[in-house]
């Protein structure tokens, strides 16, 4: 794995999650309960408050490190899920190329959501990024396949999460946990992209 700038990638997803947390409290608010914006706020600050130990640590320790961090903090159904793709991703990385570990960390949260792709989850943007990383898909192209999955998942009727009890009425709304996905990866694509 290259050398990436923790302290920028900590600083970038924060940023991103801090201005779009009216749009994610919406997004939820239309089809859960509208804690979406504030726990993945919760969450991204307690990350930030660790940055200087966070920046200090190799790449594999450092999202592990943040995984725990989120497990903590964020709460809801998205805080273990979000949590175990970084303990996992972090993990995996010790033996493992970038596209492989990230294929067993998105694995392992589908398994620990007990959901498979078009469920309307985050998982709906996560598949498509692991198969963009195993074609090699540059930066902006993962940014771009994230970006293009949130959208996807407004005509999915949702069959996991609180959006499940909304059945029908669930269809015409974007899934927040599948858009705060997709503002991490476009996040994360400026930060690794510019230092190229
Ligand atoms: P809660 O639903 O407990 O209020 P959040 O609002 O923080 O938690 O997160 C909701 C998001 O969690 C959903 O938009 C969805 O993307 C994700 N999610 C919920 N349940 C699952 C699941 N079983 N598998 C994958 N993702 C899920
Ligand atoms: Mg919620």
């Amino acid at each position: 794995m290259e050398a990436v700038d923790i302290r920028a990638l900590v600083l970038a997803t924060h940023g991103t999650i801090t201005r779009h947390i009216d749009e994610l409290t919406k997004l939820d608010l239309a089809i859960g309960d509208g804690d979406h914006g504030v726990n993945m706020k919760r969450g991204f600050d307690a990350v930030l408050a660790d940055v200087d130990a966070l920046a200090a640590l190799p790449l594999n320790d450092a999202l592990r490190a943040a995984g725990t961090r989120l497990v903590m903090t964020v709460g809801g159904a998205s805080g273990p899920l979000l949590a175990t793709f970084l303990l996992v991703f972090g993990q995996e990385l010790n033996s493992k190329k970038a596209p492989d570990a990230f294929a067993s960390a998105v694995d392992a949260v589908a398994k620990r959501g007990k959901a498979i792709e078009g469920e309307k989850t985050l998982l709906d943007v996560l598949f498509p990024l692991a198969a963009g990383l195993r074609l090699k898909q540059n930066c902006g192209q993962l940014a771009n396949i994230a970006n293009q999955a949130a959208l996807a998942t407004i005509p999915i009727k949702a069959t996991k999460g609180r959006a499940a009890y909304l059945g029908q009425r669930s269809i015409g709304h974007m899934d927040p946990g599948a858009r705060s996905v997709s503002l991490l990866m476009a996040a994360v694509a400026n930060v690794v992209g510019a230092g190229r």
